[in-house]
């Protein structure tokens, strides 16, 4: 598997400066990621706090890191420094320690919340109506270090396109409710996270603004 090769490829699916690829590097080896930054990538996506703070470590300072996984609270700290995208916001707790890393750093973060669209009790995320008090509570107002810069939600793992496209549909119309019913403080609605190997074209044509995509780019995961 070349991974220059698969991000031409990827970049030619795209064809559309509006969605950007995000490489999820998740268990592969620095030299992998060197190699796709060499072919253009400056986007780079890890599930593990762990991980993502060594590898910011050895590599270039230009990448801009992207967390997607599941994030603890007592976790934040290690990471406020330096991330660029928090895709995987899911409660208020840690949208408020988010805010508190981000102020004893001197930063704004960026973040996304992340939406519970999958039929699947397993994912993680806010449901439609935590979604929208969090967003108009005068406590979100208030949080002078974030920046809500829009969603991201998982389908269910499911091989029914139909149904990805579904949840992928709902998740596209409450980001456009949003972005037209509601005047938001600390909340600019401009990004969709969706999409990953199995289901990024689907994405793609629900509206997605950030495809993140792991095995397709680096081949199947290595499990350490
Ligand atoms: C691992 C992961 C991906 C990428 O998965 P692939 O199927 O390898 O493309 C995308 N999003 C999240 C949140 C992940 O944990």
């Amino acid at each position: 598997m070349n991974i220059a090769e698969n991000i031409k490829r990827f970049e030619n699916i795209i064809q559309n400066d509006s969605c950007t690829l995000i490489a999820v590097s998740k268990t592969k080896p620095v030299e992998d990621i060197l190699e796709a930054y060499e072919a253009g990538l400056k986007d780079f996506g890890e599930n593990k706090v762990q991980e993502l703070t060594e590898k910011f470590e050895q590599l270039p300072k230009d990448i801009r890191w992207h967390m997607i996984g599941h994030l603890q609270r007592n976790k934040v700290k290690y990471i406020a420094s330096f991330v660029h995208l928090i895709h995987s916001v899911d409660s208020w707790r840690l949208l408020k320690e988010i805010n508190k890393q981000g102020e004893k750093v001197g930063r704004t973060i960026n973040c996304l919340l992340q939406v519970h669209i999958a039929r699947e009790e397993t994912k993680f995320g806010l449901s439609e109506e935590e979604l929208l008090e969090l967003l108009q509570s005068p406590e979100f107002a208030a949080l002078g270090h974030i920046q809500v810069t829009g969603l991201m939600g998982m389908a269910t793992n499911t091989e029914n396109l139909e149904r990805i496209r579904e949840e992928f549909h709902y998740l596209r119309e409450l980001f456009d409710r949003i972005r037209t019913d509601y005047t938001l403080p600390n909340a600019e609605m401009k990004e969709l996270s969706m999409g990953m190997s199995s289901d990024y074209l689907t994405a793609l044509e629900e509206g997605s603004t950030m495809v993140r995509i792991g095995s397709a780019l680096f081949g199947s995961r290595n499990y350490h």
